[in-house]
C-alpha cells in the first residue's frame, strides 16, 4: 500500500505563540519501505508521525493510504482503520503490567472481536525469540524482552505499516541493537512497510530511506546503500 502525504503542515498556537511545527512536507511511502526520520529535539518528529499515522490532523495538507484520503474519515472509522492497518511502537513500551506477555500481544485482536491467528503468533514470537516468555508478567522481562512483547503486539492484528517513536530509547545500547536487529529481521521476512523516528544516528543508518527534518522542515538525505 502506498502512503503519500502532501504539503503537510501543523500549527500550533497562534499570535506571538504560533508555532510551525510541520512545514509542507511531502512525502511519499512505497510498500515495504524502511524510513528513518532524525532530528532535533522540538523539530517536528513527533508531529510528523502523529499526522502520519492519522493520530492527529494537519492544519493543511493531504494524506492518502492505497489512494485514501484518510483525514476525510470520521474519528471512529480512523481510529478503526489505525487499529487494522497501522502497528506503534513506543519508547515506553506501555505494556498492561497484570497481563502476561501472551495477553498483551493478543489484546489489540480481543478489543477488535478478533481471533487470534495462531500460526501467525507462533512464527512471530519465534522470530522475536519470545515464545519461551509468553507466560511471563512484564516485570519478570528484561527491557529488550518487553519491547520485543511489544514489537509482537504491533504486528499481531497483521498491520500494513509499523510507526515506531524511539523503539530504543529506553534501552541499553547493546539491547537497543538487538531490538533494532529484530524489527530490521521481522520487516524484511513479512514485507512491512516501517517508519522509525530515533536520535541515534546508528539506527537511522539502518533504514534504506533517511529523512531529516531541521524547524519542520523535511528533507531526505540519502539511503542506506550510500553510506
Ligand atoms: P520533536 O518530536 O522533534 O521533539 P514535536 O513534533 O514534539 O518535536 O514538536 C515540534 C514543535 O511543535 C515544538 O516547537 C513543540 O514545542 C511544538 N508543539 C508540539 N506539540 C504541541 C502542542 N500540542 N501545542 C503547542 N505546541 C506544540
Ligand atoms: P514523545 O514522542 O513526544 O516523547 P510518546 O511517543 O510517548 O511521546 O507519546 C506521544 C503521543 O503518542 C501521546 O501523547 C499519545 O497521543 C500517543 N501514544 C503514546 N502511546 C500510545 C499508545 N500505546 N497507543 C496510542 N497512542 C499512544
Amino acid at each position: 500500500m502506498i502512503i503519500e502525504a502532501r504539503e503537510l503542515s501543523k500549527i500550533y498556537g497562534s499570535g506571538e505563540s504560533r508555532v510551525v511545527a510541520l512545514d509542507k512536507a511531502d512525502l511519499k511511502i512505497g510498500q515495504g519501505d524502511f524510513l528513518s526520520i532524525t532530528g532535533p529535539s522540538g523539530s517536528g518528529k513527533s508531529t510528523l508521525l502523529h499526522l502520519l499515522s492519522g493520530l492527529d490532523r494537519p492544519t493543511s495538507g493531504l494524506l492518502s493510504y492505497g489512494g485514501r484520503d484518510i483525514y476525510s474519515f470520521h474519528d471512529k472509522e480512523l481510529s478503526a482503520f489505525r487499529r487494522r492497518r497501522i502497528g506503534f511502537i513506543f519508547q515506553q513500551f506501555n505494556l498492561l503490567p497484570v497481563l502476561t506477555a501472551r495477553e498483551n500481544i493478543i489484546m489489540p485482536l480481543l478489543l477488535d472481536k478478533k481471533q487470534p491467528d495462531e500460526a501467525y503468533l507462533r512464527k512471530l514470537t519465534e522470530l522475536l525469540g519470545i515464545q519461551k516468555r509468553l507466560n511471563h508478567l512484564p516485570h519478570e522481562l528484561s527491557g529488550g524482552q518487553q519491547q520485543r512483547v511489544a514489537i509482537a503486539r504491533a504486528l499481531a492484528a497483521q498491520p500494513d505499516i509499523i510507526f515506531a517513536d524511539e523503539p530504543t530509547g529506553n534501552l541499553d545500547s547493546k539491547s537497543g541493537g538487538e531490538v533494532m536487529e529484530l524489527l530490521c529481521n521481522i520487516r524484511r521476512e513479512l514485507d512491512k512497510t516501517l517508519v522509525v523516528i530515533t536520535h541515534d544516528i546508528r539506527i537511522a543508518k539502518m533504514a534504506d530511506r533517511q529523512f531529516v527534518i531541521v524547524d519542520g522542515i523535511l528533507s531526505e538525505t540519502g539511503s542506506g546503500v550510500e553510506v
